[in-house]
């Protein structure tokens, strides 16, 4: 018997064999498995040779449907939740479901694995101290480069979902809004025609362009952060400083700690802070 909670199950995303035996154990084991696509996941659970109770649970289901599953929990029952591959939540359905949960105090469980990002994170290439997770940009371009432009000043790796038909412009919206950095491409993690190509955003567009086949199957985009140094050579953004100062203090005392927290001479940022305040 498994103890009552909502238990958030990781499956695979793409290698039948990335499931972990923890895993396996709670879908074996759980009352009901609450499934995306009820027909993909009983093809994992046929591989696994596990036998369970699956009811539907996608994003389009309402407030009744949370309920459902969450009163079973409450009478005692256990509740797996899978989306159709990789960790729930994450670009999938089940944030109505875990946020309820919390709201009634029923004990939430996750049962970690397969997750595409961090899977493209670890092998990519690119910085992975700091990293921002996006999921997938709005789908037309003048949406897509907004969301782009704001995200121009993160100093950590960007990382995108992407489909197919999408790649190409999405990488020269990329190219145009965030310039030619380094990047990768990580496609069709963990099956057949895994690929993963670590280069710049220009040349991953040829790369893509050049052959049909990196056009095809489940993308992971990951954009190397802004790794510009601002004028003064330090890592902070002085623009942020001294608007953060000037909100508190007169123009000269702003300049003045700004200098002393930077290291570097008073006048420059006296100037620029007289802009920042519209007095010059
Ligand atoms: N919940 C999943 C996870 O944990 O990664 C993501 C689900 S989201 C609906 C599907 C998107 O994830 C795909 O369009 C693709 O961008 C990415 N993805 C999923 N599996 C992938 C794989 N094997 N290789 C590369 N990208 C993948």
């Amino acid at each position: 018997m498994l103890q009552p909670a909502l238990y958030i199950v990781a499956t695979p995303i793409g290698n039948l064999d990335d499931i972990t035996a923890r895993a396996v154990q709670v879908l074996s084991k759980a009352t009901v498995v609450a499934a995306e696509d009820t027909r993909h996941t009983q093809r994992l659970l046929t591989h696994l040779g596990v036998k369970a109770k699956l009811e539907s649970f996608h994003d389009y289901s309402d407030d009744s449907r949370v309920a459902y599953f969450l009163d079973k929990v409450e009478a005692g029952e256990s509740v797996a939740l899978v989306s159709d591959a990789g960790t729930p939540l994450i670009s999938d359905p089940g944030y109505s479901l875990v946020a309820t949960a919390h709201q009634r105090g029923i004990q939430v469980v996750p049962v970690p694995g397969a997750c595409a990002m961090v899977a493209a994170l670890s092998a990519a290439g690119l910085p992975s101290d700091s990293f921002t997770f996006e999921g997938f940009l709005p789908a037309k371009a003048t949406g897509r480069k907004g969301r782009l432009s704001e995200l121009a000043k993160n100093q950590g790796t960007l990382i995108f979902y992407e489909s197919p038909h999408r790649i190409e412009s999405m990488l020269s919206d990329v190219l145009e809004v965030l310039g030619d950095r380094p990047a990768a491409i990580a496609r069709e993690l963990t099956k057949m025609f895994e690929t993963i190509t670590k280069s710049t955003v220009s040349e991953l567009i040829g790369f893509t362009k050049q052959d049909d086949n990196q056009r095809k199957g489940e993308f992971v985009v990951l954009i190397e952060g802004n790794r510009e140094q601002t004028a003064d050579g330090s890592d902070i953004d002085t623009d942020h400083l001294l608007t953060t100062l000037l909100a508190e203090l007169p123009v000269k005392q702003s300049a003045a700690l700004a200098a002393t927290i930077l290291g570097v001479k008073k006048k420059p940022l006296y100037e620029r802070a007289l802009q920042l305040s519209g007095k010059k």
